[in-house]
């Protein structure tokens, strides 16, 4: 089946050319991001590869609709950026992969928790100009601290339990609290009671209307005196702007983000040559406190053949009248 696949990479060629070997697919690759402006290069292309940036609102899918696309195959697990409803009323199935490698996010919100507390960051740039002062370095251990961990499903499951291995009291909010981690000692409590009670906070639910701005001025307000907030999961969940007056008041005393609410025009690419237009974005750089990656909690080997093998399968599925199960509803 002929695939337009939009917002690619030298290492998503990569992969998705090595698993199509065993589909046969016709891949045409596109660097842009699917957007307004670009969804017509997928004009006669019954399936369309997307990613998380990519934009799929009534007016895009429209478009893909019109060009005969009938498949849309997330290579995400994410899919906040797709009007299911509309897709459906097109006719557009929409597939995601549900699990790549929920290890491969997992593990790197721990990093971003390790590095923020013993400053590993800043370390490193002092140790390489000379700077062997520990002065502004000063960390705490993790045994022993409570934790709060919002979303307990693949990825918030698989940190509570390296969090709990360091001896740390890990708390949670899910709406459907997850067994192996209640068994695993995590307990279950009221995000406003989470927000209280934690030095570290971790997110981990998708971002749906429910979570948008889920950490915003009022909970910031609940958090104890320099608490430590990671985002590795969608931009949105975070009122930025009231991250910054947390940061500000010192309220918020480290934040991790690997997501950021407004990353689709600036994430993936090297702006490094260039002004970035975003003040909001401009201001979290300034702070020492803050560390933000790129949207790369899902950038390891494992996860991205994952990712390409569970896609194409998808897109096989689809093309042989069969389902996926990873079909999504509107
Ligand atoms: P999952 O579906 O396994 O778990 C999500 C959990 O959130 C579920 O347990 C669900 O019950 C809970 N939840 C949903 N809405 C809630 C609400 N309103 N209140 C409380 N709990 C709620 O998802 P996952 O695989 O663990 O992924 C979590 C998120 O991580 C994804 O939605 C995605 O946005 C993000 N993600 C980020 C990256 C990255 O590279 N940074 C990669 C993959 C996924």
């Amino acid at each position: 089946m002929r695939v337009a696949v939009f917002s690619t990479k030298s290492y998503d060629r990569e992969f998705l050319t090595a698993a199509n070997t065993h589909h046969g697919h016709e891949l045409l690759f596109f660097e842009w991001r699917l957007t307004a402006e670009s969804a017509t290069l997928a004009t006669g292309s019954p399936a369309v590869c997307a990613f998380v940036n990519d934009e799929l609102d009534a007016g895009v899918l429209g478009v893909l609709a019109a060009g005969g696309t009938r498949l849309v195959a997330l290579r995400s697990a994410g899919f906040n950026n797709v009007d299911l409803g509309s897709a459906a009323d097109l006719g557009i199935t929409v597939s995601r992969v549900p699990a790549y490698s929920p290890h491969a996010v997992a593990e790197h919100t721990v990093g971003l928790i390790l590095t923020l507390n013993r400053r590993l960051h800043r370390a490193h740039a002092r140790v390489r100009e000379g700077n062997l002062a520990l002065e502004g370095l000063l960390g705490f251990d993790l045994q022993g601290k409570t934790v709060g961990v919002i979303g307990t499903g693949r990825i918030g499951a698989l940190v509570a339990k390296v969090l709990a291995s360091f001896g740390c009291d890990v708390l949670a909010s899910d709406s459907v609290p997850n067994r192996e981690c209640i068994e695993r000692g995590v307990r279950y409590v009221s995000i406003d009671e989470l927000l209280r009670a934690s030095m570290i906070v971790t997110l981990h639910v998708p971002l749906t209307p429910e979570t948008h701005h889920l950490i915003d001025a009022h909970a910031i307000d609940l958090m104890p005196q320099g608490v430590m907030l990671i985002n590795t999961s969608r931009g949105g969940l975070v009122d930025t702007r009231a991250v910054i007056a947390g940061l500000k008041t010192g309220r918020i005393g480290y934040l991790g983000l690997d997501v950021y609410e407004e990353e689709g025009d600036l994430f993936f690419r090297d702006l490094s040559d260039q002004v970035i237009q975003d003040d909001v974005f401009s201001r979290l750089l300034t702070f020492p406190n803050v560390l933000i990656t790129g949207h790369q909690g899902f950038f390891t080997r494992e996860a991205l053949g994952a990712i390409a093998q569970v896609t194409l399968d998808s897109i096989s599925a689809f093309e042989q009248g069969r389902r996926s199960g990873r079909e999504l509803t509107a």
